[in-house]
């Protein structure tokens, strides 16, 4: 026998074949992937800076700009997810020791703090109760107190279910001489949103929520006033990678004739996003807002009718892509959720952070935001509450 020269055998778990399996992806994120999209992806993969790369890239960008209705020029997908594109925000608009006001009514504020403390900002927090927002006044007066360089906020709070309101937030922030950061992974596509006209400064989405495509890239954008602020920087970014001034060159955003190479941008996910985008402005931003709340409403509606509550009482404020769903009182959420997944092949999920224990969200985002997807998960939530153990006190 021939003395082999590695010591760690092939492994045998790799001798099987893969195949995912089909499921309604009804949670909180990843959604379902569209054939289309995912023969996009499956295109063969070419140089990341072959022309028809740069412009795919440039393609991409004329998507989000129309996404996030913004005309700014500094608009790119980042190679990630959007932590990635959070990390991007925070690690090139504040320099250490700077101030930043994050709004927590949920986790993202709670992790947008923690990003800014890791590259020593200093962060202060207003916080409200899970399902709650916070009004313009508070916001101003809390921006008076702190006087931060940067003020972060979630338009679709994921782990709540809420839609914050944006109408004035950014005059308020100019006033107060501070940029506007918004989080719109889960609302982008599904909630109204005008970057330019609501005046955000740096506003970020995510690629597998109402976009329908996998996860990994994710839209950034920054205003002209942004701008001023991450390119006159005394200190370096800490994160090479993260570097708008590199990523600007690579996206052909900063008007020099010759890109360098900065990393090797994820070729396929690319042709998925640009997909995805496509898709979005066929059907039109607006008619993908108003689908996303009548189906939203729909299923409020059978929800109430099953005699379960919403957990977010101002209709208003209610995220039109994620639902989240007072936990039906005496049962365990988690034995609800494994039900679905089991005999329906259906994800819906249970809190996030400070709604964990106290919600069921479900998530119905881009092709799956339809009727038909509601009535399946009222089928399956009902068939729950029938077979799932129920305690009697
Ligand atoms: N912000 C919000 C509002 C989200 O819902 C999510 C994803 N659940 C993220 C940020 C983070 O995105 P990712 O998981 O792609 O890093």
């Amino acid at each position: 026998l021939a003395m082999s020269s590695v010591s760690v055998p092939p492994p045998k778990c790799l001798q099987k074949t893969f195949v995912a399996p089909r499921r309604h992806m009804f949670g909180p994120g990843p959604s379902n992937v569209p054939p289309r999209i995912l023969a996009a992806g499956a295109e063969p993969v070419i140089g990341h800076m072959h022309p028809e790369m740069l412009e795919i890239m440039s393609d991409i960008k004329s998507g989000i700009q129309y996404a996030f209705q913004t005309e700014n020029n500094m608009t790119i997908a980042v190679s990630g997810t959007g932590h990635t594109a959070m990390e991007c925000a925070i690690f090139n608009a504040v320099e250490p020791g700077e101030g930043v006001l994050t709004a927590v009514n949920g986790i993202w504020g709670e992790r947008a703090a923690e990003m800014a403390e890791r590259i020593g900002a200093k962060v202060n927090s207003i916080v409200t109760t899970a399902g709650g927002y916070f009004t313009s006044e508070e916001i101003d007066q809390a921006l008076a107190k702190h006087k931060p360089v940067l003020f972060f906020l979630t338009h679709g709070e994921s782990s709540t279910g809420v839609v914050h309101p944006l109408d004035g937030i950014g005059d308020i922030c100019h006033k107060h001489n501070c940029l506007f950061l918004v989080d719109c992974v889960a609302s982008m596509g599904g909630a109204p949103l005008y970057m330019d006209k609501q005046g955000i400064d740096i506003l970020y989405s995510g690629s597998q929520k109402v976009l329908n495509a996998p996860p990994g890239t994710a839209p950034i954008s920054f205003s002209e006033r942004a701008c001023q602020k991450v390119f006159n920087r005394k200190t370096k970014p800490v994160s090479f990678f993260l570097d708008m001034t590199w990523l600007a060159n690579y996206w052909g955003c900063d008007g020099k004739p010759a890109r360098i190479y900065h990393h090797t941008a994820p070729v396929s996910a690319f042709y998925a996003l640009r997909e995805s985008l496509a898709i979005l402005a066929e059907q039109g931003l607006e008619n993908s807002w108003q689908r996303h709340r009548e189906v939203a409403e729909y299923l409020h509606e059978g929800v109430e009718n099953m005699g379960l509550k919403l957990f977010v009482k101002d209709k208003n404020a209610r995220l039109p892509t994620v639902t989240t769903i007072v936990a039906p009182p005496g049962y365990d959420w988690k034995e609800i959720t494994s039900y679905i997944m089991k005999n329906h092949n259906l994800e819906i999920s249970g809190g996030l952070g400070p709604s964990v224990g106290q919600v069921l969200r479900v998530g119905l985002m881009g092709g799956n935001s339809s009727k038909a997807s509601v009535d399946m998960v009222l089928e399956a939530l009902r068939d729950a509450l029938r077979y799932c153990h129920k305690s009697k006190v």
